[in-house]
């Protein structure tokens, strides 16, 4: 793997710190994937669990902590937060070089100018995979369906620096439909289990499915029907298997590029 022969050229290990507040099930597990590839590439990872009953003022002391340690590059607050803490406050309380997730307000402000900034890794990914896909994005007409701070709106301004026309729809949006079956690129970052039906994929299009539900007999599902829009779709990710992988890929890229910076 490129990245981790990278990392055995360095002079010391980058340093990823996840910090998880609470036991949400999900959580945990999407924790435990990203330390088990982080220690596969030969990062120095240290997980530290804070209980659900964590103040604001302890979970950003953990923070502080972290941004003081010379060893850890990059760091990643799993989200959600348990109810009552302000993610908002956490996010921005990273220091920027080490925000690995590109969620603070400053890696934001800098994504929205079209500065360089640590990107966040769903976005990130999902560029890699139009990227490796040898389409030639200029022009095309892009759906993004969700304006989430995570996904939908970094979604929009990377398919707009690569020079789509981008269109975000989300649940005030009238005729997502039509929207998604006059583009090019679609991408259903909704929520909702097969919201995207096959008819709306307008034939040769590309679609990725960001979407995760979990369905009552505990299968995960996509945003798309993926049966009915294969057929239609020139590219289509799956889920599970898709967009998943490239989010955790993208977290170690962006703490390789922290490390970079850290010590240029
Ligand atoms: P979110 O914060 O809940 O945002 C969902 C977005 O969908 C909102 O902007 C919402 O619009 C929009 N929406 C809801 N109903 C709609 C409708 N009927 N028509 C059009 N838009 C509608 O979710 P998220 O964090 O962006 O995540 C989206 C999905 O991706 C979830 O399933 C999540 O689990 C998954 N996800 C996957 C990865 C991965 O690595 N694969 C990473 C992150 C998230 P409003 O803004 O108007 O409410």
């Amino acid at each position: 793997m490129a990245l981790k022969q990278r990392v055995a050229g360095f002079t010391r290990p980058p340093g990823l710190a996840v910090v998880l507040v609470g036991e949400d099930p999900a959580s945990q597990v999407y924790v435990r994937k990203k330390g088990r590839v982080a220690a596969r590439l030969g990062f120095r990872h240290q997980q530290i669990t804070l209980p659900a009953t964590a103040s604001l003022d302890e979970v950003l002391h953990q923070v502080d902590q972290l941004n003081q340690d010379d060893a850890v590059d990059g760091i990643l607050v799993q989200l959600p937060l348990p109810r009552g803490l302000d993610e908002s406050a956490v996010m921005d309380r990273i220091r920027p070089d080490k925000d690995v997730d590109g969620f603070s307000v400053a890696n934001t402000g800098l994504l929205a100018q079209g500065r360089p900034a640590l990107v966040p890794c769903t976005p990130l990914g999902i560029m890699r995979l139009l990227e490796a896909s040898g389409r030639e994005l200029t022009g095309l007409r892009a759906c993004v369906i969700g304006r989430s701070n995570i996904v939908g709106r970094p979604m929009v301004r990377l398919l707009e620096q690569a020079n789509c026309t981008v269109t975000c729809c989300h649940s005030r949006s009238r005729n997502v439909d039509q929207i998604a079956a006059e583009s090019d690129i679609i991408i259903a970052a909704v929520g909702r289990p097969h919201f995207v039906q096959g008819d709306w994929v307008k034939p040769g299009a590309i679609v990725v499915d960001v979407g995760i539900n979990r369905l009552d007999d505990g299968r995960l599902t996509g945003d798309v029907d993926f049966d009915a829009a294969k057929g239609r779709a020139s590219l289509i990710t799956p889920v599970p298997g898709g967009v998943g992988p490239m989010t955790i890929a993208m977290l170690m890229e962006n703490t390789v590029r922290a490390y970079i910076q850290r010590n240029s």
